[in-house]
């Protein structure tokens, strides 16, 4: 049996060419017939360059559906495709080519000329161009390139991607990630989530991501719909898109952003059956917010680079504020304790461990970092720490890397949070640890107060919390700044709130 991800995709392009695959706000529409010629004739082009299975392609370019495609052909011709966030730039570029040793490296036309070192320096066999228009030398080249119609012959656990980690905690590692994980995550969002070839998704997120690339990509082409690509959140073109989509995928803050838009209301999502939300979590209070204005329970999940897709609140049924749901058909989880790797009963707060079809084959190129994440059982060690609730639901915490352990106590910093949220006047929190001279670490907050609106002070924050939590959670010192520091994807980065206070108590 050859388990190439791209066999789960081709019959929907057999099916129906004539069906309009994606298209963009400016008015252009590939249909499915359109895609798969061009997909056919840069995987004509791959073979030119020389990419050969199990090869990394890979590719740092502006949003595009070129780019989706060129992904399709790393798949057929059984490549890897490996994308970079395009705001990588000298010596960043430097360390993930120098890290993967691509085959091809495809940029946008104004980096050729720099890129080339990489070729002189051995990392990179060839650079070719691509452009946020779709052109590029890349594109004609395969405008050139005899079709390819072969697809390569592969096993479950032959690579289709290499993806770098966010670097929410530190460096970026690069998971490695099968075809057959790739291939049954989509099969079981799809169906978990009721995706049908009627569907027409709203693609807002960047493309160098398991979110935007896999989750939301993926699901499209396995189920055969349809979906509009655009550059980047835009509300206002999020809402006059609306009325003809079926499905948004967004990070939190497309939800908080959405909320400010007076436009946003029951009549225009009529159309709309599913908002889906992760990468970070979502707050309760957006939560509510939206299910108040339109109707809709935003559906919150969680996954992580490594592992595609783990926990999906439920499609039918409650979908609770503030948890992540229950594991995906075929993955398993638990909860273990943070010192001793022994499962935790339910109800009590450790490590998150998953294994499943799903979970990556390693960290690329970190032989040592992969098996210190695993167990000898298979069970991947996530780096949360979460809890299941008495319903089954998962909560996420934290991570362990923003555990707070003061005097010797475990503090996590989402109970603070929460409680912080609550408060009059309050938009948001983030809890971290500091080194403390007595305690190890002293909890610390930073506030961020609801535009308007005065937040609450110092001395405020810490009086309302004193008789709601344990003395040792307390936060010693808060600060009200003006926003969370936040990477592309929403993720708050707790590393850079650590650095900033890091001699507080010193
Ligand atoms: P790095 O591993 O490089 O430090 P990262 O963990 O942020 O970065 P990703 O793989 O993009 O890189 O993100 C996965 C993480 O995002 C998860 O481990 C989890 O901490 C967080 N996450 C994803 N979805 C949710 C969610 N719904 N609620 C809370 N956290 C979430
Ligand atoms: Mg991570």
């Amino acid at each position: 049996m050859n388990h190439n991800l791209y066999l789960q995709f081709l019959p929907h392009f057999e099916r129906q060419p004539s069906k309009v695959l994606i298209d963009t706000p400016e008015g252009k529409r590939y249909r499915y017939a359109d895609v798969l010629a061009t997909t056919q004739r840069l995987a004509g082009a791959l073979q030119e360059l020389d990419v050969q299975p199990g090869d990394r392609v890979a590719v740092q370019v502006d949003k595009s559906p070129e780019a989706i495609m060129l992904y399709l052909a790393c798949l057929q011709v059984g490549a890897a495709y490996l994308p970079l966030n395009t705001a990588y730039t000298g010596s960043e570029i430097e360390y993930f080519l120098g890290d993967a040793e691509p085959q091809l490296y495809v940029c946008a036309p104004e980096r050729v000329g720099d890129a080339m070192r990489f070729c002189q320096a051995g990392s990179v066999v060839h650079v070719e161009s691509l452009s946020a228009a779709g052109d590029g030398s890349l594109m004609d080249r395969a405008a050139k390139a005899e079709p390819v119609t072969e697809v390569a012959q592969l096993g479950e656990h032959d690579l289709a991607a290499i993806l770098y980690t966010s670097g929410t905690t530190g460096r970026s590692k690069g998971a490695m990630l099968s075809h057959g994980n790739l291939a049954s995550n989509s099969r079981a969002l799809a169906e978990a989530w009721r995706f049908s070839t009627d569907d027409h998704l709203l693609h807002a997120l960047p493309i160098f991501h398991t979110h935007g690339l896999f989750v939301a990509c993926n699901i499209v082409l396995t189920v055969g719909a349809s979906m509009t690509f655009m550059p980047g959140l835009d509300v206002e073109q999020l809402l006059d898109l609306m009325p003809r989509a079926t499905v948004l995928m967004g990070v939190p803050t497309f939800y908080s952003r959405l909320l400010k838009s007076p436009r946003l209301d029951r009549e225009t999502v009529a159309n709309m059956r599913l908002f889906v939300s992760g990468s970070a979590p979502l707050l309760a209070e957006t939560h509510e917010g939206f299910h108040e204005r339109t109707g809709h329970a935003i559906l919150e999940r969680y996954g992580m680079t490594e592992t595609n897709m783990n926990t999906s609140n439920p499609y039918d049924g409650e979908r609770r504020p503030g948890t992540v749901g229950f594991p995906l058909p075929g993955t398993e989880l638990r909860i273990t304790d943070l010192e001793s790797g022994a499962e935790l009963p339910r109800g009590e707060t450790g490590l998150v461990e998953l294994r499943g079809p799903n979970v990556f084959q390693g960290y690329w190129r970190m032989p040592e970092k992969t098996r210190a994440e695993f167990r000898d059982d298979g069970f991947f060690i996530t780096g949360d720490l979460g809890r299941v609730d008495a319903d089954g639901y998962l909560h996420i915490v934290g991570r362990d890397k923003d555990l707070v352990i003061s005097g010797g106590y475990n503090v996590y910093p989402k109970e603070v949070e929460q409680l912080i949220d609550e408060l009059p006047g309050v938009a948001e929190s983030a809890v971290f640890g500091v080194a403390h001279p007595d305690l190890g670490e002293g909890v610390t907050a930073v506030v961020v107060a609801k535009e308007g609106q005065t937040p609450p002070d110092e001395a405020s924050v810490q009086a309302a919390l004193a008789d709601r939590l344990a003395r040792y959670k307390q936060p010693k010192r808060v600060f009200i700044i003006e926003a969370l520091p936040r990477n592309v994807m929403g993720k708050v980065q707790k590393n850079q709130l650590r650095d900033t206070y890091a001699d507080l108590y010193t």
